[in-house]
């Protein structure tokens, strides 16, 4: 699950992370307060004011309906309401929301921590992260911050610095040391850094995360080492141990049909192509998905009914492709395992009737328990739905359909 910018740093906070200081909006009006209260708090008199989306490169995105970028400076408090309100309400394109942006609901009015002093501030980059192929968590801190880290990865990999945690054993005080010596860091700074990544691990395996990433980390003017930004992703699996994180989940980020899905209690993912799949499984469910490529179509969602597939999650999982303008065909495949084929097959046919005027073609294979009779059913029930029993066969009909 992923939240916004402003909750992860109230999170991170919470876990002694020094964070850029701010306070969240969702009208300009609220921003004017919002920048008024900060002054009273950090005595900062520049504003940052920060579109909160689920998406990054908000400072290099544009808002389309007013021009704005999605994070602005204001160097007057007069100018905060009007900033505030160029990006509110506004579409947000980035190279991370795809050309279609996404709504802005909030802004973060944020001290400005870019101020001049002894040194220059300067920008780190810093993740952490689960390392699957050695099963131990990896931070991942680099100079280059506040750019993409992917180009930087790309042309120099010298500069991303790397130290894998052993899970069992937690962050060691000579790991968090190497990592800010190897950032070039010494005196304060150097400590400051120091409890940073300490702060900033503990927070990540007391919230059951399965990835941070702060770009930028900053070292201030006077060697303070601040969070600007944050981009936390906690683990769904974990939340429920979590009830406080669990209810920083904000739908309107999320696509409408994923959290239909979801309360029927289907595992479905929304993707580009053309035919619909309903599986009942994962692992046949992703097999599925390889089929219709293989037969020339490509799978527009993945959808995952369980292994307890009956007449009312299968209807649910039809509702849920047919909102998918893209849908030119719809594959059922499953499994009859726990469940008899027979069943399923009532399950589709009293979908289709309840449904009604189904205008795409239907392919239902099904196999295992009591196959034929399911088979049966479908080719019986005089509805527009073919049966299949082999996945090639399903692949086969798949193809005659998109072609015809
Ligand atoms: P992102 O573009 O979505 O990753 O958003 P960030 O939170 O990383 O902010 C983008 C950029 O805004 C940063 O890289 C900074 O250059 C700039 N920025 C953020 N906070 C401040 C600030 O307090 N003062 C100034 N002058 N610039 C800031
Ligand atoms: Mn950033």
């Amino acid at each position: 699950m992923n939240i916004h910018e402003y909750q992860a740093k109230e999170v991170l906070k919470g876990y002694g992370v020094k964070i850029q200081e701010g306070i969240v909006a969702d009208s300009p009006e609220a921003a004017h307060e919002a920048a008024v209260k900060l002054n009273a708090q950090t005595g900062t008199s520049w504003y940052v004011i920060k579109a909160q989306i689920h998406a990054g490169g908000r400072g290099k995105g544009e808002v389309q309906e007013t021009g704005s970028r999605g994070v602005v400076l204001a160097k007057k408090l007069e100018d905060v309401k009007e900033k505030a309100a160029a990006i509110l309400g506004g579409t947000l394109v980035t190279i991370q929301t795809g050309a279609e942006g996404k709504k802005v609901n909030k802004v973060l009015i944020a001290e400005d921590v870019y101020y001049p002093g002894a040194s220059e501030p300067k920008e780190y980059y810093m993740s952490i992260l689960l390392d699957r192929a050695t099963g131990s968590n990896v931070i991942m801190a680099s100079t280059e911050g506040g750019m993409d880290i992917e180009e930087v990865a790309e042309k120099h990999p010298e500069k991303i610095i790397k130290e894998w945690i052993d899970p069992k054993v937690g962050l060691q005080g000579f790991q968090a040391r190497k990592v800010a010596f190897k950032l070039g860091l010494s005196g304060t700074a150097f400590k400051e850094m120091v409890k940073f990544i300490t702060a900033l691990y503990n927070a990540y395996v007391g919230t059951d995360s399965s990835q941070f990433e702060i770009n930028p980390v900053l070292k201030t003017s006077d060697d303070k080492i601040l969070a600007v930004d944050a981009k936390v992703n906690i683990d769904d699996n974990a939340l429920y141990r979590h009830p406080k994180l669990a209810e920083l989940r904000d739908l309107a980020e999320e696509d409408p049909l994923e959290v239909e899905a979801g309360k029927s209690g289907l595992n479905y993912v929304k993707l580009d192509g053309n035919v619909g799949c309903m599986v009942n499984g994962a692992g046949l469910a992703m097999a599925t998905m390889d089929m219709i490529k293989l037969s020339g179509g490509d799978p527009a969602n993945f959808l995952d009914v369980g292994g307890g597939a009956n007449a009312t999650t299968v209807e649910a999982g039809f509702r849920i492709i047919l909102q998918d303008p893209n849908v030119k065909a719809i594959l059922i495949n499953v499994f009859g395992g726990i469940v008899r084929c027979d069943r399923i097959a009532n399950g589709v046919v009293e979908a289709y009737k309840s449904i009604g005027d189904i205008k795409i073609p239907i392919i239902v294979r099904l196999q295992g328990t009591n196959a034929e009779e399911g088979a049966k059913i479908i080719d019986e029930s005089g509805l527009k739905v073919q049966s299949a029993i082999t996945l090639k066969e399903a692949a086969e009909k798949v193809q005659a359909v998109l072609e015809g």
